[in-house]
């Protein structure tokens, strides 16, 4: 997105921020604080796609503080909810270096630490809260902090945010929101999960989107190969990792966290210790010990889901593998953005299926680029296996044709064999379930008790 904004100058900030801004030593705004700021001082309900490292935390908090004027008021008037403590204490740390030359009374609120004193620090009034979902939940329905002043609502880090399990308490302290307010969500990568949320809560929004951070795109090769489906593309996928000297450090991105341990499972079966996979069902221990060695070379191949990869400072990557055509275009930026990083060249592959071939379309239009097509390498077995989310009736969820599998009964949580084909595990249908059964559906998913402890 090009604003055309190239200087503080340009937005007219208040001398008390302006002068805030200097001591920082800031020299001009980042992509993402340049576009940000009029559509945010314009009050319309906004998603910014930003990864941390962009300025995305000044973005919003700008044109917040432009915005605020002075009061001693009890109750907050702008809500920011971040994903985890550490975050809430950045944000805070922020708020406060931007306010030195004003009067701006910030809390920052996270579980893990003593209620009590939060309530009593609450008591004594605020401009800005900063919180974490579940402690900020809990001060409400406890009446330590009252939500009918807010009159804008930050979502810093949705993606994680979802991907934490967090939606019940983030759909909740909307609903108990006033409902004349500004919405602001910023995440690095976009999900039909967060679309939902901006369909329900949300009025006009406007996207803004900062398309690759620090990657030119002529340091990346780009191709594609059209596939069949899932089963084909790990067949392509082995044969390609092969040829090791080549692929040597390989980034390989998938859709969702089935998609990544079933193809960790066959990569595993094949190149053993070489692979690693980190996504969010797997303890923190886990994915930083992954991480690392990859990072140290130790393992050539990691496989992750988008939102695990936001924020990966890895170096290196040769190969940036698309296994999944991801449906939002930002997020393809934000892959690819991975290799060809500080000068140097990388490659980045894009697998589709016929049912993604739209979602390519619209990566190429983003681009503006048409990626070369590639055929396939003689010797790829053509598998007529279908995963769970590939059979019939789930695959294009944008077709509003009459969905009959979804009044079926006799759901199932496990794969069937191909005879069988009446499950599917995705989407709507995944919710009706989850609704049916009040439990999660995804064995082995750490959040759960977390999740169920807090209803
Ligand atoms: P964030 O993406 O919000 O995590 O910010 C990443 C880092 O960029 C932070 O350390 C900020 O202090 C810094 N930063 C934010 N805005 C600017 C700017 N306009 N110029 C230089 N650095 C900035």
């Amino acid at each position: 997105m090009k604003t055309g904004i190239s200087s503080f100058d340009e937005l007219k900030l208040s001398n008390a921020l302006r002068k805030a801004i200097d001591d920082l030593g800031f020299e001009k705004p980042t992509p993402i604080q340049a576009a940000s700021f009029s559509v945010i001082t314009s009050g319309k309900d906004v998603v910014g796609i930003a990864q941390t490292g962009t300025g995305k935390t000044y973005a919003y908090l700008m044109p917040l503080l432009q915005m605020l004027s002075f009061s001693k008021q009890i109750h907050p008037r702008i809500l920011v909810v971040v994903p985890t403590r550490e975050l809430v204490i950045q944000v805070v740390e922020e708020i406060e270096k931007m306010s030195v030359y004003s009067t701006v009374r910030v809390q920052g609120v996270y579980g893990g630490t003593n209620i009590n004193r939060q309530k009593d620090t609450l008591a004594q009034g605020s401009d800005i809260v900063v919180a974490t979902p579940g402690r900020l939940y809990d001060l409400i329905l406890s009446r330590a902090l009252q939500l009918k002043e807010i009159k804008k609502l930050v979502i810093d880090e949705v993606d994680v945010m979802l991907d934490l399990g967090f939606r019940f308490q983030l759909t909740n302290i909307f609903d108990l929101l006033p409902k004349r307010r500004q919405n602001i969500m910023f995440s690095a990568t976009m999900t039909s999960e967060i679309e939902s949320l901006i369909q329900q809560f949300f009025v006009g929004t406007q996207k803004i989107a900062i398309a690759v951070s620090g990657t030119p795109l002529e340091n990346i090769e780009q191709a594609c190969y059209a596939v069949p489906n899932f089963y084909t593309k790990a067949n392509l996928l082995m044969q390609l990792l092969a040829d090791a000297d080549t692929y040597h450090k390989v980034l390989v991105f998938v859709a969702h966290k089935r998609s990544a341990d079933r193809l960790f499972q066959i990569i595993e079966e094949q190149y053993g210790e070489e692979a690693c996979v980190i996504h969010s069902n797997k303890t923190q221990n886990y994915r930083v010990r992954s991480i690392n060695q990859f990072d140290e070379g130790k393992n050539r191949i990691l496989v992750t889901t988008d939102v695990m990869a936001r924020g990966l400072d890895l170096n290196k990557i040769s190969h940036v593998i698309n296994f999944d055509t991801p449906e939002y275009p930002e997020n393809y930026m934000h892959r690819i953005g991975r290799t060809g990083r500080a000068e140097a060249r990388g490659t980045a592959i894009l697998f589709y299926t016929e049912a993604e071939r739209k979602a390519k379309d619209a990566i190429e239009a983003l681009m503006d680029l048409k990626i070369n097509q590639l055929s396939l390498p003689e010797g790829i077995s053509i598998s007529k296996e279908l995963t769970p989310e590939e059979r019939p009736k789930n695959t294009e969820p944008n077709i509003p044709v009459k969905r009959a599998m979804d009044t079926r009964d006799g759901a199932s949580f496990h794969e069937k064999k191909e005879k069988n084909k009446r499950t599917n595990q995705g989407g709507s249908y995944k919710h009706k379930i989850k609704a049916k059964y009040k439990k999660s559906k995804t064995r082995g998913d750490k959040n759960y008790n977390k999740r169920n402890k807090r209803k």
